[in-house]
């Protein structure tokens, strides 16, 4: 089962993968609601991945650790950046919020580092859990560090590419249109039709296809 827990904060995405009550975490983009559906279905987190080193990928990091003791697996780049309010844009959290949202923040939101990840990797690394394979590929553009996860040769967790509607960003600090180009586009190109893709913002669809329509109620952006 995957289910798509979008952020209370912003429009980013954590989702939650479960197998036979374990759980594997991806992007700490939620914290409370991440925590509700696994206690109370008594699941177990094995492990939370991370996509990339944006604030709102990660947070929650730090309080989805402390209270799931849950270890994290991510790039060594995402593991250093993560750690570096600069290179995790939380000194900007506010700037990008109110460009994405046109809302400001009342009251400054705070700059924020994480903690190194429990398990890196450098480009690609692949692992079993639960009797599935999971396949993570760094792919800069994006960011230095962005990844795309691709689970059992058929669904993508693609972070902050391949969101639906969206032209890639390559345009926010260290991100690059040159590595976009040689590392991130030949292989997101390879994508086949049909596959699942999971992105860290918006709609889940298939390759080539439009997005199911979802209601949702529209979040409540300012808390
Ligand atoms: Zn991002």
């Amino acid at each position: 089962m995957i289910i798509q827990i979008p952020s209370d904060k912003m429009d980013s995405n954590s989702y939650l993968l479960e197998e036979n009550g374990h759980v594997i975490i991806i992007d700490a983009a939620s914290g409370e609601e991440v925590i509700r559906r696994i206690s109370d279905e008594g699941w177990t987190a094995d492990f939370l991945f991370l996509t990339h080193e944006h604030f709102d990928h990660i947070w929650y990091l730090e309080e989805l650790r402390q209270r799931l003791a849950v270890p994290v697996v991510a790039c060594r780049l995402c593991s250093e950046r993560v750690q570096d309010v600069k290179a995790n844009l939380s000194n900007i959290a506010d700037v990008l919020y109110y460009f994405k949202t046109g809302i400001v923040l009342e009251g400054r939101s705070e700059s924020f580092t994480c903690r190194a990840a429990d398990q890196v990797f450098e480009d690609e690394y692949e692992m079993e859990w639960q009797g599935h394979r999971f396949l993570f590929q760094r792919l800069p553009g994006h960011s230095p560090a962005s990844t795309i996860i691709t689970m059992d040769g058929e669904k993508v967790f693609s972070g902050d590419y391949l969101i639906y509607g969206e032209e890639e960003i390559t345009r926010l600090k260290d991100g690059s249109t040159e590595d976009y180009e040689a590392f991130a586009r030949p292989v997101l190109e390879k994508i086949p039709e049909g596959t699942l893709i999971y992105p860290g913002h918006g709609e889940i669809y298939r390759m080539g296809e439009a997005p199911e329509p979802v209601k949702r109620q529209a979040p409540d952006l300012i808390r």
